[in-house]
């Protein structure tokens, strides 16, 4: 393809692209095709002589839509969003032009520089504390995804902790302390925690241990729950050395206490003092709300934490990939992840002058993602990104608030909480079993008729819904439409969709799925009036 033909396919793949999003509502949302599907629309080879674009594009809509999930869709709203933008999309060209994997500084200066000043940027905008600038001792950088940056600080506080803990040691006593320790140590999370922790624990050898968060507190760790697991931990031998705290669990978007779990830290292992516990914020989608000045006060507890990272890529209008982390003390990262063989050296980097992303990361090479994020801020503007937020909350308040004007059918168990709802579907006959089930139904059905997707989750062993509407082009009506479905559906499954027994007119309960305790509790028959 040459520079001209290039200009025609890029010109034609642009219209395309806007044709798809201006049409996108109209698209079933999730995709129902058989798994395999594709590998039967496709030869088994690639072609022996090159294929026009045009006969390449068209395969596009014939063959690729059919198997996408639109998560752009104003009708998406499961998971969590993944954002996508024009000027985001901008971004991503523009680096897919310049193509190059910018390890060190030399290798493109423009990409790690403009990194370091739109997260400095982005980090005033979030409110954090200046600590995690990268004008003090800290700074930002962005990785792939959230997991990517749980594993990146996890590593960085294990070693901290192995080298503040053992630094009067040396030779064979220090290689014992080493492997005695790392036996013995353990990274936190809550219950809430996105499995990513336990993930990350898995990836660094490391135990992982959940501490169990309740209704009482709206599903949030507390610094008492903490100090708990703590006492314990201490009892069985184990060295805590990490810990996982979420602003928007994925759940149900709690936020959890950082203020007393910062008080509760300062007593059992103080912050600056060999020992103390890594706090990672884990803030994926919800951190996107701190553009918002009724958030900052969520921040004031992170000067006492190590690092921080949010997706611009979930909430904040960034094409994917845009995962925004930030730490306190630089070094602790460049300590655990730099390398430097002979082939990296260069006088740039051993100046000490400039940032190598290298040694923040665990690939090496990286891509120009930090122009995306240069076009996103510079589009929307401060305003723009506030008024993208403050809309999608309030169209979670208008969902919840549709919920709420049918109490015999819905009910809520958390929310609304930075745009999510969490529901279940009031039974007919009262039983978890029985309401599990409900729920479940109507969850299924509603996707498998594909109109709005949404997702479910199970919270303090109940079977909920969750719904969140946050995606760039999310609107009142498509709000109002999904909960139209949703209580179509509910109406037809809670009552039409239900076998009568022709003798007695009793509904016939499908006992499958539905506890034994449950069924008996009904009337021991499986039948119900
Ligand atoms: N943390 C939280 C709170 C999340 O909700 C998610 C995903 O939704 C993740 C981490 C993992 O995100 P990623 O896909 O960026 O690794």
């Amino acid at each position: 393809m040459d520079s001209k033909q290039f200009k025609e396919a890029a010109t034609s793949a642009i219209d395309e692209i806007v044709s798809y999003y201006d049409t996108i509502q109209d698209r079933r949302v999730v995709s129902n095709v058989e798994p395999g599907y594709l590998k039967k629309l496709l030869p088994s080879a690639p072609p022996e002589e090159g294929e026009p674009w045009a006969d390449i594009q068209k395969d596009i809509e014939s063959k690729i839509m059919p198997g996408l999930t639109h998560w752009q869709s104003p009708n998406f709203m499961a998971f969590f969003p993944a954002s996508s933008s024009f000027p985001g999309m901008l971004g991503e060209l523009y680096s897919a032009a310049f193509t190059a994997p910018s390890f060190n500084w030399i290798c493109s200066p423009a990409v790690t520089e403009l990194e370091t000043i739109v997260l400095d940027w982005l980090a005033k905008l979030l409110n954090l504390p200046d600590c995690y600038l990268s004008t003090s001792h800290g700074g930002g950088v962005i990785q792939g995804s959230a997991s990517e940056a749980i594993v990146v600080a996890m590593v960085a506080a294990r070693d901290k902790y192995l080298r503040e803990t053992t630094s009067h040691l040396s030779g064979t006593e220090l290689e014992d302390a080493i492997a005695h320790k790392r036996s013995r140590m353990v990274a936190l999370g809550s219950d809430a925690s996105h499995s990513s922790t336990q993930k990350a624990a898995q990836i660094a050898g490391i135990r992982y241990r959940s501490i169990p968060v309740t209704k009482e507190t709206n599903f949030a760790l507390t610094g008492a729950a903490l100090a708990k697991a703590l006492e314990q931990f201490k009892a069985e031998g184990l060295e805590p050395f990490y810990l996982t705290t979420t602003l928007g669990t994925t759940s149900t978007c709690a936020v959890d206490d950082f203020e007393s779990i910062a008080s509760t830290l300062a007593k059992y292992a103080p912050p600056d003092v060999p020992g103390e516990i890594w706090v990672h914020v884990d803030a994926a989608y919800a951190g996107a709300a701190l553009v918002c000045s009724e958030y900052h006060h969520l921040t004031a507890a992170f000067k006492d934490f190590h690092s921080f990272d949010m997706n611009m890529h979930k909430w904040l209008l960034t094409n994917f990939d845009a995962s925004c982390l930030y730490v306190k003390k630089r070094k602790d990262l460049i300590d655990a992840l730099s390398i430097m063989p002979s082939y990296l050296r260069n006088e740039f980097s051993e100046s000490g002058l400039v940032t190598d992303y290298r040694d923040w990361q665990i690939p090496l090479g990286r891509r120009f993602r930090s122009l995306k994020i240069w076009f996103v801020l510079r589009t929307y503007g401060v305003k723009g990104l506030q008024a993208h937020i403050r809309k999608t909350i309030k169209l979670g308040e208008t969902f919840a608030g549709l919920l709420e004007t049918r109490t015999d059918l819905f009910e809520i168990v958390t929310g609304p909480s930075f745009a999510l709802t969490v529901f279940t579907i009031v039974p007919k006959v009262a039983g978890r079993a029985v309401q599990d089930k409900i729920t479940k139904d109507v969850y299924e059905t509603i996707n498998k008729r594909g109109e709005i997707y949404i997702t479910s989750s199970v919270v303090d062993g109940v079977y909920v819904i969750r719904v969140v509407s946050a995606n760039p082009l999310a609107e009142e009506k498509y709000i109002r439409k999904a909960f139209k479905i949703v209580v179509e559906i509910t109406e037809e499954l809670r009552d039409g969709a239900l076998p009568r027994d022709k003798s007695s007119n009793s509904v016939i309960i499908d006992v499958k799925g539905v506890g034994l305790e449950n069924v008996a509790a009904l009337n021991g028959s499986g039948m119900v009036n």
